[in-house]
This record gives structure tokens, sequence and C-alpha cells, in this order.
């Protein structure tokens, strides 16, 4: 079992009081917070590495890359990546995807199809939508029942020798499911489609197996596995990302330009022109070696206790109604009450310490589904406590009180 106070121990910002009250943070979904060794590594490289990378022969620049190349390493073996070059620095998921995306406009064709899922982010829906308008390929979407679950039936139905991508997130942020992405991925490859998956929502719960899963390209954000912002990965299978064009062009990209013609550098610099974030990219290293520190195992079980107790709890609270009761899915609980708008909710209890997310998540086709403009939602981190969830069972009633 995890010692919770000495994790929390690890972040600093969690002995913060906010509008007086003691933080109560429940926004993990949106971002997590940033363990102290995370900070020390960024203020580490700047005080005692800074230099640009691949470039120079001076001592700092060579300090620099070997930081930032161990660090893609590290990523590659927590992801089981088979090479080290198939893991791209980003700038985040949503970086991630669109160099996917305009990867594909060089390869699809009017009327080939990509399936998107119904419980897509924005960032997951958007890019492919403008890659349709490029190339006059058509999305299509998967459904989803009303507990939040994709319709696989409905899924290999959709399937046929048009489809040429399938996009779907691990985990939804909005509700929280956890997707059969495994089955989606055999089924795509059936019928010949690369499958990108959406792990922004994964990687703070779990340890992905690409290799196991198969996926032709995966991506995710550091700052929602305690990494800095601006950071990020784009997996993608070697033979991929030969393939497609660039998605930028610039320094560190190129093997050799002219004004004729220029030629792409291996992998994986043909994907990262110009200067990356360097010290995020190095502390992303050490994020994801703290987290394997904690143990993705201690991890599951604390938030799955925080789950079963949160939702429990919420539940007793009257007119209260939970979106996203999915068999499988991780610690988000999104909620309503009855007759009180989302927004006023998260007004009051910010005022109490408790930092949440209202709203439609960037998922407003979910909120069209279940015909509601947006919910709360609790989401919850292994660094989180049952007392917490008891503070905001409590401000949540009062909150229902001055409005009711
Ligand atoms: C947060 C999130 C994104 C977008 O990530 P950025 O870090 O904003 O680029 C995409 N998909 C899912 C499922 C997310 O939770």
């Amino acid at each position: 079992m995890l010692d919770i106070q000495k994790i929390r121990a690890d972040f600093p910002i969690l002995t913060q009081k906010v509008n007086g009250k003691p933080l109560v943070y429940f926004d993990n979904g949106a971002t997590t917070q940033k363990p102290q060794v995370v900070i020390d590594a960024i203020a580490k490289y700047y005080q005692e590495i800074n230099a640009n990378i691949h470039r120079g022969v001076h001592t700092l620049s060579q300090l620099a890359t070997d930081a930032y190349e161990e660090s893609r390493k590290k990523i590659q073996n927590h992801i089981n990546a088979k090479f080290a070059h198939e893991v791209l620095f980003t700038s985040g998921t949503t970086h991630g995807i669109n160099a996917v995306t305009n990867g594909f406009a060089s390869i699809l064709k009017p009327g080939d199809e990509i399936l998107v899922s119904a419980l897509e982010h924005h960032s997951n829906i958007v890019p492919w939508q403008m890659l349709c308008e490029r190339t006059g390929a058509i999305l299509r979407v998967i459904p989803m029942n009303t507990d939040g679950e994709l319709i696989m039936a409905e899924y290999d139905k959709l399937l046929s020798d048009k489809t040429k991508v399938v996009t779907v997130n691990h985990i939804s942020n909005a509700l929280g499911t956890i997707n059969p992405v495994k089955y989606m991925i055999d089924k795509a490859h059936e019928v010949g489609a690369a499958v990108l998956i959406d792990g922004a929502q994964a990687v703070p719960h779990l340890k992905p197996d690409v290799q196991e899963l198969d996926c032709d390209f995966y991506v995710f954000s550091g700052h929602k596995l305690c990494g800095p912002t601006g950071t990020g990965v784009l997996y993608g299978k070697e033979e991929w990302l030969n393939k497609l064009p660039p998605y930028q062009g610039g320094g560190e990209m190129i093997k050799e330009v002219t004004f004729e013609k220029t030629t792409y550098a291996e992998l994986p610099h043909k994907f990262e022109a110009g200067t990356p974030n360097i010290a995020g990219g190095i502390a992303l290293g050490t994020a994801v070696d703290y987290m394997n520190e904690v143990g993705f195992d201690n991890i599951q079980q604390q938030e799955k206790e925080l789950l079963e107790y949160g939702t429990q709890q919420l539940l007793t609270i009257e007119g209260l109604k939970i979106y996203g009761t999915a068999k499988e899915k991780t610690s988000v609980i999104s909620f309503n009450i009855e007759g009180i708008h989302p927004y006023d909710i998260g007004t009051i209890i910010d005022k109490l310490g408790i930092a949440v997310r209202t709203g439609h998540h960037c998922a407003q086709p979910i909120m069209n589904f279940f015909e509601i403009t947006g919910t709360i939602r609790a989401s919850f981190a292994f660094y989180n406590t049952k007392e917490e969830i008891d503070s905001l069972v409590a401000a949540v009633k009062r909150a229902q009180n001055m409005l009711a």
C-alpha cells in the first residue's frame, strides 16, 4: 500500500491554501500536479547544462543532448517501443495528433473512411475533420451506449475495406471509460486500417505496451502524468513514420538543404524541427521515473478505492446523477445535480478550496448525447485521499443548499 502522506509530501503545491482553505485538487484530468523531482529537473537543466542539442561539439551541448536522448530511451522503455527513434517528442497530445493527420493528407483519397469514436476529445475530432476537408475522406462515428461504452457490434459493422484510419482514446477524459482498444486495433488491422490511440488520459493510470497493443500511433501529453506542460510524445511504428511526410520544416529535421531540393533527416529528427522544449523533455523522463517508482499497481489500487468511495459518497446527495457508468472506468466522476448549473456548483466549491472542472470538457458531442450542456468533473490522482472526497461531498451539499 502507498503511504499517501509521504507521497503528498513530494508535491509542494498540495500544502497550499486556496481561498483560505486547504487545497483539494480534483482536476487531475485537466493536468496533474508536479512532484519536486520534476520541478528540480527543470531548474537543474537551466542551472547546469543549458545549451542547444544535437548541434555543438562543446561539452554543455553534449551533456544536454545526452540528457534529452536518455529521456527518450526512458520513455521508449516505459511504453515498450521497439526503437527509441519511434518515440518523437511533441508539445502534447494535440501536436501529436496533428502531426499524424497532416501526414495522412498525402495518403488518403476521396471516399476513404476514418472512424472516430463518439467519446473523443475535440483534439481527436477536429484535426480529422480538417483532414477530411483536405482530402475528401469521410468521417464516421463509432457510437456509444448510455453507460458511455462504445458499441463494439456497431464498430464491427462500420469497418470495411474503405476504412483507412481508426482513432480512439484509450480512456475517455469526460467519462473515464476504458475502451477495448486491443480488440479495436486487431479488428482495424484485419481490414488494413491504421490505428491511432489517444493515450492522454491513460498514461496517468496505466503503463501502455505499444508492441502488445500493436497500435500504429500512440499519443500523450507530459503534463497529465506529473510532467511539465508543453511536452508530449508521439509514438509511431517505424514503417509508418518513414511513410508519412514531416509535419514541419526547419532546422534539425534535414539531411541536406539546397534551394533546389531538401532531403529529410532520419527518424526521430525528421519530425522534430526546430529547437525543442529541452528542459521539458528531460523533466518528462524524470516524471516517468517518478511514476514508476510510485508503481502503477499502487496507483491503480489507490485510484480504484477513491473511485469506489467517491461514487458511493456522491450518490448520497439527493438529485445527483453520474454520467459515465462503464464497467471499465478510471477515477473520473462526471456528475450533475438536478436543477442546478454545473458552473454554479463549481464556483461555490472553489470558494471552499476545491478544484473541479465544470463544462463540456472539450467533448461537446458527449454532452449532446446526454442532452446536457456540461457536467462537474472530479478526477482523482493517486495523491488524493478519502478525506478530500469527504470535503467535496460536504461542499457540494452546502452549494446545493445555497442554490436550492
Ligand atoms: C487532454 C486531452 C487531450 C489534449 O491534450 P493537450 O495536452 O491539451 O494537447 C486530448 N485527448 C484527451 C483524451 C485528453 O484528455
